[in-house]
């Protein structure tokens, strides 16, 4: 009998109490359905799935093998039969069926079966996506079990998260840069008072430094590869850190394997055009803005959230172009869904910003 009990706790991941009763009780959520990563916010529980927005399916029989950390992990590793991929791509769904699935299996793994009310969930989604796809995940959302489904802008969520008070008549600006999407915003009395969306990103500075490699050095990498030259070696700026790296990869001339440095400045170099464009976005915002929130904005300052800000100096690189203090928000990478998280505190209070079910 002991025995059966000691191998059975071995084996099960330990649920808290918090976790039954929240499952019994029902609980709301809140999704950031990201391009790169999806973290799923439990009220009362906090950030509980923070995993890569990835599906890998089987081919020939149409089954998914794998979703999350797991299907990451597969990504250009796979045999012939196998096609691990993102669902969403550049701030737009790109394959539905595999977004609802993966939307679905997140939202049953953070909580289960709701035993006695369904949960509300929030999700925020690029806000590039059109209405069309806006139906379609909260479709999903339904599908998968939610009592009400609402969809908030990703930009409110990230101000909510960096502790703004969104609900001020004070102009603050947010940038967000994720996997596939630069979002570039203005919000005040809890809504967008202007925006815009680029389809730049963290995957673009990856492919940015593939093409670069190719081009100069006449080596060809993976995007694993060149997404951890990016975090280790990378810099925005043309004074920030100076490191270097080894890097294997295939020569272009021989097609046999090679290995070379590369240093923060050619990185730099790569990401030049991408960086510059994303600077224009972010002048031309402020140029658009009405006068009064713009001197709000001068005297807070712009906050950066999404894990592309997490580049070396890119932070300091806005400053500099804007003439105004730019500052990166805790925890960058969980920023939405955190704030999205403090939204269904007061999703009665916010109402009028969601687009309802
Ligand atoms: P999304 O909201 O689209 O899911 P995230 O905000 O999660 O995107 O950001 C993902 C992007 O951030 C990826 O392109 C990843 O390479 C990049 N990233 C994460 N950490 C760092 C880092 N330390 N330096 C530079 N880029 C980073
Ligand atoms: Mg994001």
């Amino acid at each position: 009998m002991k025995k059966k009990k000691n191998r059975k706790k071995a084996h099960t991941p330990k649920k808290s109490h918090s976790f039954f009763l929240a499952n019994w009780l029902g609980s709301d959520i809140a999704i950031d359905l990201g391009t790169a990563n999806i973290i799923v916010y439990v009220r009362k529980r906090g950030v509980v799935i923070n995993e890569p927005a990835v599906i890998a399916v089987d081919k020939d029989t149409h089954k998914v093998v794998a979703i999350g950390s797991e299907a990451h992990a597969m990504l250009g590793r796979t045999p012939r039969h196998i096609q691990a991929y993102h669902p969403l791509q550049n701030g737009v769904i790109a394959d539905y069926d595999a977004t609802e699935y993966m939307l679905r299996y997140f939202i049953h793994k953070a909580i289960g079966k709701a035993l006695l009310f369904k949960p509300r969930v929030i999700i925020c989604v690029p806000s590039s996506i059109t209405n069309v796809e806006r139906r379609a995940v909260m479709e999903a959302a339904m599908q998968a079990g939610a009592r009400k489904t609402v969809v908030m802008e990703e930009p409110l969520a990230a101000a909510i998260g960096a502790g703004l008070d969104v609900a001020s008549s004070n102009g603050s600006m947010v940038v967000d840069i994720g996997g596939g999407t630069t979002d570039v915003a203005i919000l005040s009395l809890s809504g967008i008072v202007i925006s815009e969306s680029l389809r730049i990103g963290g995957n673009t500075f990856d492919e940015d430094i593939i093409q670069y490699l190719e081009k100069i050095k006449h080596i060809t990498i993976g995007q694993h590869t060149a997404e951890e030259l990016k975090i280790l070696i990378g810099t925005a700026c043309k004074d920030g850190r100076s490191l270097t790296a080894d890097v294997r990869g295939r020569s272009t001339e021989t097609g046999l394997p090679v290995m070379m440095d590369i240093d923060s400045q050619e990185i730099r170099q790569a990401l030049d055009e991408s960086i510059q464009r994303i600077l224009r976005a972010i002048v031309s915002i402020l140029e658009k803005t009405p006068p009064e929130l713009a001197a709000d904005i001068a005297d807070h300052g712009i906050v950066l959230t999404g894990g592309g800000l997490l580049l070396d100096g890119f932070d300091r690189l806005i400053s500099q172009t804007t003439g105004m203090a730019a500052y990166l928000c805790d925890e960058p990478l969980l920023c939405v869904a955190n704030g999205a998280g403090k939204a269904l505190r007061e999703m009665d209070r916010l109402k009028d910003s969601f687009d309802d079910a």
